[in-house]
């Protein structure tokens, strides 16, 4: 359990931790590959999250996923990214979390991945926590902790 006194400190910066879905790169699961491959190269993101029609999350997407799979004995075959889907190649086991504000959760979580994509509860997708939000949301609180409370320890 985190000390309820820092969970506080860390949840003044809640408007923060998630960045909306309106402001997050995705590719639908329907497109092609070559579609996917422009994206993830001009945005620049290590991975990205792949919705339906409806909005629905359906997984994410690296650039190290897409490549994988045109991977031949000797070669890399770029004629699979018009034959092949976002579908075909996503990530589909990456965790993902409805409450962006569990922060025992997201540290726990996020040892392992750079976000978390978070849905509501018909699945649709609703924005994403990041790594280095949560990072600077620690760091505040290590920094600002001990202007707000006095530490007593509780060994003699
Ligand atoms: P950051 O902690 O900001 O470096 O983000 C970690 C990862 O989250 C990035 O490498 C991307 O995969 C993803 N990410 C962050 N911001 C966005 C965004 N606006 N759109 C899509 N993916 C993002």
């Amino acid at each position: 359990m985190i000390e309820e006194h820092l969970q506080e400190m860390m949840l003044q910066r809640r408007q923060k931790f998630m960045i909306p879905a309106s402001l997050v790169a995705t590719v639908n699961v329907n497109n092609s590959l070559d579609h996917a491959f422009l994206v993830l190269t001009k945005d620049r993101y290590a991975k990205i999250i792949v919705v339906d029609n409806e909005n629905h999350y359906r997984g994410q997407l690296s650039l190290a996923m897409i490549t994988d799979r045109l991977l031949e004995t000797e070669r890399i075959n770029i004629n699979k990214l018009n034959e092949l889907t976002v579908a075909d190649v996503m990530q589909t086991d990456a965790p993902v979390i409805q409450e962006p504000f569990d922060i025992e959760e997201n540290l726990h979580l996020m040892i392992d991945q750079s976000f978390l994509a978070v849905v509501n509860q018909q699945d649709q997708f609703c924005g994403i926590v990041t790594r280095r939000e949560l990072l600077k949301t620690v760091s505040y609180t290590l920094h600002e902790f001990g202007k707000k409370y006095k530490v007593i320890s509780k060994k003699k």
